[in-house]
Formats: C-alpha cells, sequence, structure tokens
C-alpha cells in the first residue's frame, strides 16, 4: 500500500525545461520571467496591477504598508486561517481583531465583520479560506461606507470564482501564495494584485529595498545611475526562476482546478449520504477551486475527528486537521473575543487527500475509510 498524501504539486517537464533556460540566460534573480510573470497573472486575474512578491505572506505585509495601516490601528481578520493573516497586521504594529467564521464556508460574513468593526478599525482581511470564495461584495457593503480599505487573501484562491469573475479582482488589493501546498506553486512565492496604480508602485519599490530603479533597470546600463532608497523597503522579490515556473503553472492552472472539481464532486457524492460528514462545497456566489476539500466530522458519525484520522492513518491516507485558530497560538491568546464557529470548526474539520495526480483507486481507498470506518479498523 503506498502513502497518499493530502497533496501534491503538479509539475512536469515543462516547468524544467523553463527552469533551465533561465539558469543558461545567467540572469536568476528577478528580472523579465517576472515581469512576464506579473502580466499574464494580471490579465488571467483581471485586475490592473501585479507585483511578485517571495511570499503571500510578504504580500499580505506590503498590501497593509500601501493601504497606509499602521500602529494603533486595528485590522478585522478571521481567527479561522493560516496564522499568516494574523501576523500581517502585526508587522505594522495594528491590531488583528478576529471576527467569527460562517458555519457553511468557513468564511468571514458582513455580520461577524460588522460585529468586530470598532473605532480603530481601518481594515479588513477577507480569506477565500480554501478556495472557497468569500462573499466580497457583502462584507463591501459594510466596509465601503465605513472608509475601511478591504485587503482579500487570496492564498489559497487561484481559480476560483466569485459572481463570474476571478477571486480577488474586487477587493482593493490581494495577496497570493504560491507555495507548493496551494493550487498554483513556484516553490515559495507570491503576488499582490490592485487595481490602484500608486499602490501597485510603491509595492513594487518597497520589495526591493525602496530603491529608485530596479537591479534589472541598474543593469541594462553599463554606468548605473546612483540609486536612492526612497524609504525603509524590503527584500521580498520573487526570482526569475520561480516566475519561469509560475508562468508554466499559470497555462495549467484551468486544467488543474478542473480536475480538482472532478475530484471534489465525486467525494461529495461518495459521502452525501454518510450520517454525521459535511463536505465543503461551492457557495450560491461561486465555485472553489478546491484547494483545501475539508470535511465536518458531526457527533452522528461514529468517530470524532481525530479517531477518522487515525483511521485515515492506518489506510496510510495523511489527512490533515483543518484550518488552525490564530486566537489560540501564544501571540494571540490574550485575546479574548468569543468565537464559537472557529472553536467548532477547527476541532471539527479535516482535509482530504485531493491533488491532480490522484486515481480512481487512490480516491476510493479515502472513500472506503470515510464510509465505513469501523471496518477499515
Ligand atoms: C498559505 C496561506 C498563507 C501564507 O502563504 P505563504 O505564501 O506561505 O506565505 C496566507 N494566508 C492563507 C489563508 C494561506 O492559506
Amino acid at each position: 500500500m503506498t502513502r497518499i498524501n493530502v497533496m501534491q504539486p503538479w509539475l512536469g517537464e515543462e516547468e524544467v525545461a523553463a527552469v533551465t533556460e533561465v539558469l543558461r540566460s545567467g540572469w536568476v534573480a528577478q528580472g523579465p520571467r517576472v515581469a512576464e510573470f506579473e502580466r499574464r497573472f494580471a490579465e488571467h486575474q483581471q485586475v490592473q496591477h501585479a507585483v511578485a512578491t517571495s511570499s503571500c505572506t510578504t504580500a499580505l505585509h506590503l498590501a497593509l504598508v500601501v493601504a497606509g495601516i499602521t500602529a494603533d490601528d486595528e485590522v478585522v481578520v478571521p481567527s479561522f486561517s493560516f496564522i499568516a493573516t494574523a501576523n500581517a497586521p502585526t508587522y505594522v504594529g495594528a491590531r488583528p481583531v478576529f471576527a467569527d467564521v460562517d458555519p457553511v464556508t468557513g468564511n468571514l460574513t458582513a455580520e461577524t465583520v460588522a460585529a468586530a468593526i470598532g473605532p480603530r478599525t481601518r481594515a479588513v482581511i477577507a480569506v477565500d479560506q480554501g478556495g472557497v470564495p468569500v462573499d466580497l461584495q457583502a462584507i463591501r457593503a459594510v466596509c465601503d461606507p465605513r472608509g475601511l480599505v478591504v485587503v482579500e487573501d487570496a492564498a489559497c484562491g487561484a481559480g476560483s470564482t466569485y459572481r463570474g469573475r476571478p477571486v480577488g479582482a474586487g477587493a482593493d488589493i490581494t495577496a497570493w501564495s504560491f507555495h507548493p501546498r496551494k493550487v498554483l506553486t513556484t516553490g515559495e512565492g507570491g503576488m499582490l494584485s490592485t487595481n490602484h496604480a500608486d499602490w501597485a508602485a510603491r509595492a513594487r519599490t518597497l520589495r526591493e529595498h525602496a530603491m529608485s530603479a530596479s537591479a534589472a533597470e541598474r543593469h541594462a546600463s553599463v554606468l548605473a545611475p546612483p540609486e536612492v532608497y526612497t524609504e525603509v523597503g524590503f527584500n521580498y522579490r520573487m526570482t526569475d526562476l520561480q516566475a519561469a515556473v509560475g508562468l508554466v503553472q499559470l497555462e495549467r492552472l484551468t486544467q488543474v482546478v478542473r480536475r480538482r472539481r472532478e475530484l471534489a464532486d465525486v467525494y461529495g457524492k461518495a459521502i452525501a449520504d454518510v450520517d454525521g460528514l459535511r463536505a465543503v462545497a461551492d457557495p450560491p456566489w461561486g465555485s472553489s477551486n478546491f484547494q483545501s476539500y475539508w470535511v465536518e466530522v458531526l457527533p452522528e458519525y461514529p468517530l470524532d475527528r481525530d479517531g477518522l484520522m487515525a483511521r485515515l492513518a492506518a489506510a496510510d491516507v495523511s489527512a490533515r486537521r483543518g484550518i488552525m485558530a490564530a486566537h489560540r497560538q501564544p501571540p494571540y491568546v490574550h485575546q479574548t473575543s468569543a468565537l464559537p464557529v472557529t472553536e467548532r470548526l477547527t476541532d471539527t474539520t479535516l482535509i482530504l487527500p485531493l491533488f491532480h495526480q490522484m486515481s480512481e483507486s487512490e480516491q476510493a481507498r479515502v472513500v472506503e475509510v470515510l464510509r465505513e470506518p469501523e471496518r477499515s479498523a
């Protein structure tokens, strides 16, 4: 029996060829491939500007800097997310204020956001958790009249749609991840996208030490003019090696998402009649790339979440505990707002294996345990 992993990136000879070409070119740092990846990504995601970064975490940090979020501001975030969502406000000296999530989608809602807004609130970070599109228009309806910046953490969202458009396109500024756990990977890597030209320009400079001319521009002239460091910047650059992989992966995205949705459909049908299991599904306002295919283990099920995970592990199936709750981690435990849905979902959900190359027999092995956990013991 071979182990079934929760996720495997889909990489092929095209990526190998693309990286080899960059290596042979002698220009391996941020350069023409990054610029091309940004152009293509912006076009694909229907946004005007895309700025490549070293990760989604660094893109979130830059997003808050260019949006003017500073010390003593409050930023509403879900606790039910990877910890980077809560860390981003902390990096700029602001305070993350945790809002609860919808029990069906696991995302922020207009109501949970409204309940967390206070006099110091300046921004909201709405997450497309696990690839499920957040209902952004509803959140904007709460934020826009108050002048709050809406940031979208679409780390998991490449290939998901919201009201007929790619997710991320309707936020003030959006951050993306290309970590191998996500649907489109560059090894590590991220992107910031926005329709605000001035925010994009500042992010572009800030990611490169706030240098007045990029390294690529300076390389273009033999006698490079002296550069100015206009403010305190960062090194949050992506490399051309990564962008070359990203360009190939972007070409594959539609196909990858189609396959993921097929596999999700098989899971959904196979467990629809299982008492005590509820599977993640598309919300009425969009479609998910099913970056994380999670199920909630309800009290009617013969096992609890950890029991089911152990049973899957015995069948050499590597599931993962569901989305974490940031407010339970040491840096944030002192924040005591009541988050009953977050606590329940984080304790009762698990993420099942789902990846492009997953075979029918592999998926059948997972389904068998879910349907008959006692027999598989
Ligand atoms: C993965 C993830 C991140 C972090 O992405 P990196 O590219 O690894 O920095 C941030 N937010 C969410 C919701 C994520 O799932």
